[in-house]
């Protein structure tokens, strides 16, 4: 039977050789990590939580996947490069067939992004999944949230609302045929990470953020912090073909109010289109422009986003975006 101990050697203590890796990784009081000369930081943590961001008995490879997954979209973001990461577990048991199937899960993802396993901790508990990410960019060329600016073009990654497509499926809020289910579920248990589109971007695009929680309530992130309102086309906002032949209804929410689409909401002036199509077509990751910053008076009575039709027709929406406190 595996400890603690035996449990980290076995599962989670690879040694890594590459030029770019940790001084030291996983086995000290803490690992060591050089900063690249010119560039800073970028850190994160995202915890998964069973019961509340995945089912009892999901598939321990695709949690591997996820769990580090998520972290890495922070990454991808901010614009930054993934460097290291370290992997906090509760186990409520020692089951090695799930520990190796998850290990293989996160190391897959793990190498193919250039992100080295440093440390972690590893204690029993309820199954908990938590990820800090470490990365670095160019302070300067940094994706924050405050830097939309009236005029910006809004563009989004890839498609939008398939996970909770998937999601409503499996709760039976609609029905799917199986094979649409198999396919939208998918983008839910094997979210990918825009890191190559997120570096693309530093320096052109102004503030971005990764849309985690469902558009609607994430692009108001950074409409606060950037002091700005929107507009937004919904009928721009790109979806895949399954999702597409839905009642027009579960369109809406699943793209504007869905949540876990890992995709990158980003706004950069109407000067780089060339520049952000160029940046889209380097990573072949297709880049969707839905909408408008606009100036916002907090002290006019006027919503911070204004939804429209393709036409430019303001349309009323009650759809919020996800929450973890609202049961
Ligand atoms: P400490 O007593 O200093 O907290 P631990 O005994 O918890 O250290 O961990 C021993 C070593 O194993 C440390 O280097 C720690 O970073 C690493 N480690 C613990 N759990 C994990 C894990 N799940 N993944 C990777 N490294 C881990
Ligand atoms: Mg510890």
């Amino acid at each position: 039977m595996l400890n603690e101990f035996s449990l980290i050697s076995r599962y989670f203590s690879r040694h890594e050789k590459s030029p770019d890796a940790a001084i030291l990784g996983v086995g000290d009081d803490c690992a060591l990590l050089a900063p690249r000369p010119g560039r800073v930081l970028a850190i994160s943590t995202d915890m998964l939580v069973e019961d509340r961001h995945f089912f009892a008995g999901a598939d321990a490879r695709a949690l591997g996947h996820k769990t580090l997954a998520v972290n890495l979209s922070d990454l991808a973001a901010m614009g930054a490069a993934a460097r290291a990461f370290t992997l906090a577990l509760a186990l409520p048991s020692i089951d090695e067939a799930w520990l190796e199937a998850f290990s293989d899960g996160l190391y897959a993802l793990a190498d193919r992004s250039g992100c080295e396993l440093i440390g972690g901790d590893t204690t029993k508990g309820p199954l908990t999944l938590c990820v800090t990410v470490f990365g670095d960019v160019e302070a300067t060329r940094a994706l924050r949230r405050d830097a939309a600016a009236p005029g910006d073009d809004i563009w989004i990654s890839g498609t939008l609302g398939d996970a909770r497509l998937a999601l409503g499926g499996l709760r039976e809020e609609w029905p799917l045929t199986p094979e649409d289910l198999a396919t939208a579920r998918r983008a839910m248990d094997w979210p990918e990470p825009r890191l190559a589109l997120g570096a693309a971007l530093a320096g052109v695009a102004h503030a971005a953020l990764d849309i985690s929680d469902g558009l609607a309530g994430d692009v108001l992130h950074i409409l606060e912090r950037s002091n700005a309102g929107a507009r937004i086309d919904l009928d721009a906002l790109p979806r895949s073909a399954i999702l597409a032949n839905q009642p027009a209804m579960i369109q809406r929410q699943c793209t504007v109010a869905g949540g876990d689409d890992y995709e990158l909401c980003f706004t950069a002036p109407v000067t780089a289109r060339d520049a952000v199509l160029a940046a889209g077509a380097s990573c072949r990751v297709p880049v969707t422009r839905v909408g408008t910053i606009t100036a916002f008076d907090t002290r006019a009575d006027e919503a911070r986003i204004v939804w429209t039709d393709g036409d430019g027709k303001p349309v009323p929406l009650a759809l919020r975006g996800f929450d973890h406190f609202d049961d």
